[in-house]
């Protein structure tokens, strides 16, 4: 995974091999990870606090951030890595929670564009949540129904 070991580098991340398999992990899944399935995918092979650790070091270098979570259990998404980097690691987008397969995704920032111009006040926070049926789950929803 050398594009995976250029980003960690980019981000100034040690590029161990546990670190550059977490990373392929959140790229592989399309919305976000509990702390509970990243235990899951290593907890054989690594211990808690190395994956605490690399967690932490990921989340403060501007690669991924935590992400509400149907249950409150802690969560997290990979970063849009072309606008986070380790000095500016802001988000201004709302997220998504599915009803159906409890997953949470990230929205764009459209959103709080909107915001923006319809009032004078400097946003710099964002917690907009939405709930509903993500788009695989409400496809199926269609199907069932027919
Ligand atoms: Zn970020
Ligand atoms: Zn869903
Ligand atoms: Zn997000």
């Amino acid at each position: 995974m050398k594009k995976h070991k250029e980003i960690l580098s980019r981000f100034g991340i040690n590029k161990t091999q546990f670190r550059t398999d977490l990373l392929s992990l959140f790229f592989d899944c399309k919305s976000s990870l509990t702390i509970h399935e990243i235990f899951e995918r290593f907890n054989k092979k690594t211990n808690k606090v190395t994956i605490y650790r690399a967690l932490k070091s990921f989340e403060q270098k501007g690669l991924i951030h935590q992400v509400p979570d149907k249950n409150n259990l802690k969560k997290y998404s990979l970063c849009n890595l072309d606008s986070c980097s380790p000095d500016s690691h802001n988000h201004q987008h709302g997220h998504f929670i599915c009803y159906s397969c409890d997953q949470t995704f990230c929205l764009d920032d459209s959103t709080i564009k909107i915001l923006k111009t319809s009032s004078g006040h400097i946003v710099k926070n964002y917690n907009l949540i939405l709930e509903g049926y993500c788009t695989d789950c409400n496809s199926s929803q269609t199907i069932s129904q027919n």
